[in-house]
């Protein structure tokens, strides 16, 4: 069985964070494996805590999976501060990562920064490089490039900025802006669209999450990156057609066999 590794944050309300990317992982057919960076109290109302694991207790989670176990894939949510990048960034280093996944999650859709805004300069310069696949939607990528995105000549911009910050593709997910949703696929040379219908719904918590985590799956069982972003949009759409309600507020994706 191919095994695959998140380091993010935990959510308590089991919606994003860590335990998204861990259903998604069962739901793709691999064994999934955690690091934690940090614990958010959250509900889908909101978060209402966060506590940064240490980093030394950080790299330790890291040496644990990684002298022990080979890793398929791994996938980067939630960083925090610029220590905890600063470690991830030099633990990872010392092993053989294959099909890294970032994903430069910033501010939940509840308005609270999971990263810290100064922490945004190294995760630009440590871990940008080390990924394969870079996952950022609107708001992520106007804050990486520090431009405005309105259209699709917009998102072609950013993810040739983002390029150049030495990742090997870059995918601008197109969300954010109004009608259709187009992600966008850029690796230096062609671009590649990723057209989905709009589906209306307010349960969207843990998206990013889970879109990160198939695409580290399906990297994770030999696909190309294109074909590992198709599986994911097709899977992604799906949850969110199948999303539900749990409490007062944002309710999550249905992570389904
Ligand atoms: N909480 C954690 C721990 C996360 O890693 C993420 C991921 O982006 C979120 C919350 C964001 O959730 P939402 O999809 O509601 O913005």
């Amino acid at each position: 069985m191919k095994r695959i590794l998140t380091i993010a944050g935990s959510d308590s309300c089991g919606g994003a964070g860590i335990q998204a990317d861990l259903k998604t992982f069962s739901a793709h057919g691999l064994f999934g494996m955690s690091v934690i960076t940090a614990v958010t109290a959250q509900n889908t109302q909101g978060v209402f805590g966060v506590q940064d694991i240490s980093a030394e207790l950080i790299q330790k989670q890291i040496e644990a999976v990684f002298d022990d176990i080979a890793v398929d894939a791994v996938k980067i949510g939630m960083v925090s501060i610029t220590d905890t990048i600063k470690v991830i960034a030099q633990t990872l280093e010392r092993y053989p990562v294959r099909n890294l996944v970032v994903d430069p999650v910033m501010v939940s859709k509840s308005g609270y920064h999971l990263l810290q805004p100064e922490a945004k300069e190294a995760l630009i310069r440590y871990l940008l490089p080390m990924a394969k696949v870079v996952t950022p939607n609107i708001p992520e990528a106007e804050v990486i490039t520090g431009m405005k995105i309105n259209d699709l000549e917009d998102m072609k911009s950013a993810a040739v900025q983002i390029y150049h910050m030495n990742p090997e593709y870059v995918l601008v997910k197109g969300g954010h802006l109004e009608g259709e949703a187009v992600d966008l696929l850029y690796d230096g040379k062609d671009f590649k669209y990723y057209h989905s219908p709009r589906i209306h719904t307010q349960n969207t918590h843990g998206t990013g999450c889970t879109l990160s985590s198939a695409i580290a799956s399906n990297l994770a069982k030999n696909m190309s990156v294109a074909e590992a972003i198709e599986g994911a949009k097709a899977y992604i759409t799906v949850a969110i057609e199948q999303s539900f309600s749990i409490g007062k507020g944002v309710g999550p994706t249905h992570h389904f066999y």
